[in-house]
C-alpha cells in the first residue's frame, strides 16, 4: 500500500540586486521572492526547484535535512537560472538524488546567460552551475504515488511546466503561478499571455486544495485563489498596456493597482515591451 504523502514549502525572501540600473525609475531593485517545495512520504522525498544563491541553497539543504527523508529526486519546473542555480549545492548535500526536468527545460537551462546573473548577484551564485538530466516521461513516482508533469508552454518562461500531485490535491505551479508578487510580464506578448491564461485554467481544472507559486510574497498562504489572481494580473496588464503611453506610465499604473504585491521593481531589469 502506498504511504501517506505530505508537503512543506520553503520561502526565500527578495534579495538585493546590484550593478547598473537598467531603468532610471522605481525603488532599489530586488530579485523576486521564491519558493521551493518538498513533497515527502514515509522515507523518501522529492524537492521542486532548488533556488538561486549559495546562501539560499545551503539554507534549503539544511531545511530539507530537518525532514529526515531520503531525497530521491529534484524536479526543475522551467529553465530560468534562478530556479536551478542552487542545484549543485543540493546535490553536494544529497549525492543520491537525481535532478530531472523535461528535455525542453534542459535546453533552456543550457542557454541561460550565467555571466549576466553573476553581475546582478556578484559572488552569490555557486561556482558550478549543474544542469538537470532530461526526463522524457510525463510522470514520476514517490512511494507509489504519481507526480505528474504538466507541460504549460510559454508562460513566464518558454516551455514551462507545473507539477500535479493528485494524492495531495496539490499543484506546484512553477512560474505559471505567482502569489501576491508582481509577475514577469515585461517581455510577454499578447499571444504568450493568452497561453499563460490557458495554463492557469489547466491548474484550476485540477481543483487543487493547495497551489504553490514559483514566486510569492513570503508568508502568504498557498491558496488556489492565487490562480485567479495571476490571471487577473495578466488581464490588467493587457488593458493598461493599451491605456498607458510608455513604460514609466505602465509601471506606475500596475504599481497603483497592486500596491501590496512584492517585487514590482524586478520588471525594470528587463524593461517593458
Ligand atoms: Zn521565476
Amino acid at each position: 500500500m502506498a504511504s501517506v504523502l505530505h508537503f512543506n514549502v520553503f520561502d526565500a525572501p527578495e534579495k538585493p540586486v546590484v550593478g547598473d540600473r537598467p531603468r532610471p525609475f522605481g525603488p532599489p531593485m530586488a530579485w523576486d521572492p521564491m519558493t521551493s517545495t518538498l513533497i515527502y512520504g514515509e522515507s523518501d522525498a522529492v524537492l521542486v526547484d532548488p533556488l538561486t544563491t549559495v546562501a539560499e541553497a545551503e539554507a534549503l539543504a539544511a531545511w530539507v535535512e530537518l525532514h529526515h527523508r531520503n531525497l530521491t529526486t529534484i524536479y526543475i519546473t522551467h529553465g530560468h537560472l534562478d530556479h536551478f542555480a542552487g542545484l549543485s549545492v543540493l546535490l553536494r548535500h544529497f549525492p543520491g538524488a537525481r535532478a530531472i526536468a523535461t528535455p525542453k527545460t534542459v535546453d533552456l537551462a543550457r542557454r541561460q546567460p550565467v555571466p549576466f546573473y553573476r553581475k546582478l548577484l556578484p559572488g552569490q551564485l555557486p561556482a558550478v552551475i549543474t544542469l538537470p538530466e532530461p526526463y522524457e516521461d510525463e510522470a514520476f513516482a514517490l512511494e507509489g504515488h504519481e507526480l505528474r508533469i504538466i507541460a504549460q508552454g510559454h508562460t513566464d518562461a518558454p516551455d514551462s511546466t507545473s507539477l500535479h500531485v493528485p494524492a495531495l490535491d496539490l499543484v506546484v505551479g512553477g512560474d505559471v503561478l505567482y502569489n501576491q508578487c508582481h509577475q514577469y510580464v515585461a517581455q510577454t506578448t499578447p499571444e504568450i499571455r493568452e497561453n499563460w491564461m490557458t495554463a492557469l485554467d489547466r491548474l484550476s481544472a485540477f481543483s487543487p486544495k493547495t497551489a504553490v507559486a514559483g514566486h510569492k510574497k513570503p508568508g502568504v498562504a498557498d491558496t488556489p485563489q492565487a490562480i485567479g489572481w495571476t490571471k487577473k494580473y495578466l488581464v490588467d496588464f493587457d488593458r493598461l498596456q493599451k491605456e498607458t503611453s510608455g513604460e514609466r506610465e505602465l509601471f506606475d499604473a500596475m504599481g497603483e493597482l497592486y500596491p501590496t504585491w512584492a517585487a514590482h521593481q524586478a520588471w525594470l531589469m528587463f524593461g517593458l515591451s
